[in-house]
């Protein structure tokens, strides 16, 4: 498990924030009131043996609602999908309780996820425009009006192929990044090598794609200064591992997956998940799950 350098004492952080961990000023939203806090989370999953099991809000049950998809297999208490608790099992699994400071760029989850959220840590959900999206803040990743340093977590779902100058974006996340801090990366990735879209692209939201990010996004992080992996699935891992390319199921309309399977150095990549915990947490196919774990060294050279 990494941690922040900031690791400060519960004095300081009253200091800083008027509140201490896991006493938020906020009342305490309905789906999250069974989670006494985040990374406690592994003792209810072993409770609930056999069931779907939603790492945010700690549901268990039958199911999951939809279909085996990152952007389905939708949790019936909180609304989650398998990319949300995808990204929120990167960060949990990997941080420390200590990295309290946290910033999430245009939160897919509404108003009750956010309120857990400030109520576990130091909290703002930001929005470029809060046009498809309400946040705390509004924020430009390439301009980011923020003080350098004030960060000890980013998640970033599914913005960065948004975003024009990707090197001014993470020139800037670098910058607002504490020592010692990460960023937990999402973004769509659906063929080998980064690309413009052929073809004028948008999401659900209408904003439009400008990029069309393949594997090949670490070296353009570790350009900027970050030390980078890409956190998957333990399904993903095996087959990048033994130079397979093709899998063995029917595959997603949209996704090339020999392209990606054929760009992914299992060098690169940090398995996560098991393949009961995926099935379990719906995160499946495993060709989906990709995050990228972005971190500032604690001395940055
Ligand atoms: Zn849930």
């Amino acid at each position: 498990m990494g941690s922040c350098s900031a690791a400060r004492s519960s004095q300081e952080l009253r200091k800083q924030t008027g509140r201490r961990p896991g006493q938020g000023d906020v009342p305490f939203p309905g789906a999250f009131e069974r989670v006494s806090h985040p990374w406690d989370w592994g003792g209810r999953l072993e409770e609930s043996a056999g069931t779907a099991f939603c790492n945010i809000c700690w549901w268990c049950g039958g199911a999951f609602g939809g279909f085996q998809h990152s952007e389905s297999a939708v949790c019936p208490d909180c609304g989650s999908i398998a990319r949300d608790r995808f990204l929120f099992f990167c960060f949990v699994g990997r941080r420390a309780r200590s990295c309290y400071r946290v910033l999430e760029t245009s939160p897919r989850l509404g108003t009750e996820y956010r309120e857990a959220m400030k109520h576990w840590f130091d909290y703002r959900a930001s929005d470029f425009d809060q046009r498809a999206h309400q946040a705390d803040i509004e924020l430009d990743l390439q301009d980011i009006h923020l003080d350098s340093g004030s960060v000890d977590v980013l998640l970033t779902p599914h913005v960065l192929e948004h975003v024009p100058d990707t090197e001014r974006a993470l020139d800037e996340i670098y910058r607002v990044l504490a020592p010692g801090g990460a960023m937990y990366l999402q973004v769509p990735v659906l063929q080998g090598a980064t690309a413009r879209p052929k073809v004028p692209e948008f999401h659900e939201d209408d904003t439009p794609v400008e990029w069309r990010f393949g594997p090949d996004l670490s070296a353009r992080l570790r350009g900027r200064g970050f030390e980078t992996r890409i956190l998957c699935t333990e399904e993903v891992y095996r087959f990048a591992r033994a130079g397979d390319r093709s899998w063995p199921r029917p595959i997603a309309k949209q996704f090339d997956v020999p392209s990606i399977l054929e760009a992914l150095s299992h060098q690169a990549l940090v398995p996560i998940a098991d393949l009961e915990t995926s099935m379990r947490l719906g995160f499946e196919p495993g060709y989906m799950f990709l995050t990228w774990e972005c971190l500032k060294a604690e001395s940055p050279g």
